[in-house]
């Protein structure tokens, strides 16, 4: 069951790509899926997890509060209004980049 799913999805891209470029991406598909297979993927910290579930605008909001400086007892009062549930610690390490939080610039 399991082996024909994949066997599905796989037949999607190659309809919707020229043969040339599929063929590419197939082997960078298993490449990058290899990867993803050897390498632990590290949980963002609380901070990153509340900032997921924001929507766009909030998101933006709360990266302006990050990057303005307000003390971090101060943002996460601020952001406890909004369904973040950790402590001050926790922004300052996400500030430092000390947190697993991967894809931030
Ligand atoms: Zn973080």
């Amino acid at each position: 069951m399991f082996e024909s799913l994949e066997g599905d999805s796989h037949l999607i891209t190659e309809h919707n790509r020229p043969e040339g470029l599929m063929r590419q991406e197939a082997q960078m598909g298993l490449a990058e899926d290899f990867q993803e297979f050897i390498t632990p993927k590290p949980q963002p910290c609380m901070l990153g997890q509340w900032m997921g579930s924001l929507s766009p605008a909030d998101l933006d909001a709360a990266e302006t509060v990050l990057s303005s400086g307000l003390a971090a007892p101060k943002a996460v009062l601020l952001f406890r209004k909004y369904g973040f549930a950790g402590e001050a610690t926790v922004v300052r390490k996400h500030r430092r980049g000390e947190c697993n939080c991967v894809s931030r610039g």
